[in-house]
């Protein structure tokens, strides 16, 4: 399954929030708690008010929020947190805000990951998800060091001549042909 682009770049408004796949039950959607919604202009665009032509939509926001999943016997909470806007609605003279994740977690699932990855796989990937909305280093970081739980539970040793490779990262790259093809066929089975 790619990454949901659609779902990392969108922003939403309190009324208008998107039911994100809720990544604990798997069944579920996470549905913003509007009452949760908290924002305030950062003290920059504040000072921006008293510019002659100034307009609304040069507000920038900062917001926590929560989310909680519909399904009754999951009831997962997710918290939120990122920047805002004010902007026009539908070319209107109204004006309201919208809200752009930088953090999530539990975050839905950007990608499908099997049941049969191990925990501390699945914990990696997990804060590799919180992280992706707004801090992509971050969660490549995450990824990496999911990499390396995988090579753990595939049990690829860390010898003298892949250390190198697992240590920069690109171990599907730059491993030889040989391993390269033996870890995807040990990976198809888990990937499939
Ligand atoms: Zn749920």
């Amino acid at each position: 399954m790619p990454v949901d682009r659609q779902l990392l770049q969108g922003s939403f408004t309190k009324q208008n929030a998107p039911g994100w796949p809720c990544p604990v039950c798997n069944s579920g959607y996470l549905r913003l708690l509007e009452e949760s919604v908290v924002a305030k202009a950062t003290a920059e665009s504040i000072t921006t008010q008293d510019h002659p032509a100034w307009d609304p939509d040069w507000t920038i926001l900062r917001f926590v929020a929560v989310a909680v999943c519909d399904n009754v016997n999951c009831k997962e909470a997710a918290s939120i947190a990122g920047a805002g806007s004010v902007q026009v609605v539908n070319r209107s003279y109204d004006y309201d805000n919208f809200y752009t994740p930088e953090y999530f977690n539990p975050s839905p699932s950007l990608i499908a990951v099997p049941d049969r990855c191990s925990d501390e796989l699945k914990a990696e990937l997990k804060l590799a998800f919180a992280t992706a909305w707004g801090d992509p280093l971050s969660a490549s970081a995450h990824i990496r060091a999911s990499v390396e739980r995988l090579l753990d539970q595939l049990r690829i040793i860390k010898t003298p001549r892949n250390r190198m490779v697992r240590g920069s990262g690109l171990v599907f790259i730059k491993g030889s042909r040989l391993w390269v093809k033996k870890a995807q066929k040990q990976l198809s089975f888990y990937w499939q």
